[in-house]
């Protein structure tokens, strides 16, 4: 299964690609973790693209053309690959589907999870990550003065700076201005799967996994 996650910030992709995972066997690609990962090694790539990520702007095209490029050379996404995070503007789609064709590959969904505004704000307001194993978790405004650890491992959960209030109204203009046209792309292509992410994280799950059933060879 060659798929993309599509959506805003706080859409759920990094909830549902979890569970992908595990249904596929198929490796992650989430570029702004790689970014992350940048970051935290202090690389002149994670330096220059720091300010850019904080304010919550995208990284030129061209940077991200060449990261996945690279891990899509490489043997263990022969098999299949989910993409997180990327493409997020036009000229990233139609590099992607260069990059795809070039190694005679081509995608099989594009699953978009659909979320409103308002509930985008209210979720990533109050979302926190773990730092051992990256999962996410939203909780109740009265819930966050008093944070758990991971219930996976005990980490520590913290909040993205770019979850700031401020920040996140940014990445979500900058979503609608420069992804959202992705979905027109994607439909024309006749890839997309549309999927109601305000639903239950279950429901959702549900959703996409009988999306792609309907993919799956019959005999698997
Ligand atoms: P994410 O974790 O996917 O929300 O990405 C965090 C940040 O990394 C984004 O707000 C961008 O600044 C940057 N980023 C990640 N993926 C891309 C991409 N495909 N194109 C441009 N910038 C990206
Ligand atoms: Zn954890």
């Amino acid at each position: 299964m060659n798929l993309v996650l599509l959506g805003a910030p706080g859409a759920g992709k990094g909830t549902q690609r979890a569970f992908l995972v595990q249904r596929y066997g198929i490796p992650v690609i989430a570029t702004g973790d790689t970014l992350r990962d940048e970051r935290k090694a202090d690389t002149p790539l994670g330096r220059q693209v720091a300010p850019i990520m904080d304010r919550g702007d995208l990284v030129p095209d061209d940077l991200l053309v060449q990261i996945v490029n690279k891990r899509l050379q490489q043997p263990d996404t022969q098999r299949g690959f989910i993409l997180d995070g990327f493409p997020r503007t036009l000229a990233q789609a139609q590099a992607l589907d260069r990059i795809l064709a070039e190694t005679g590959r081509a995608l099989d969904a594009v699953i978009y999870l659909r979320v409103s505004r308002q509930v985008l704000i209210d979720r990533l307001a109050h979302r926190y990550v773990c730092r051992t194993c990256g999962s996410v978790y939203t909780f109740k405004p009265e819930e966050v003065r008093n944070l758990p650890r991971c219930p996976k491992d005990g980490g520590e959960l913290y909040q993205r700076p770019d979850d700031r209030p401020e920040v996140v109204a940014r990445r979500i203009d900058v979503f609608l201005q420069q992804t959202a046209p992705l979905i027109d792309y994607y439909s024309n292509q006749r890839k997309l799967e549309n999927i109601d992410g305000q639903l239950p994280v279950e429901q959702v799950r549900e959703a996409i996994l009988r999306k792609l059933k309907t993919l799956e060879p019959a005999n698997t």
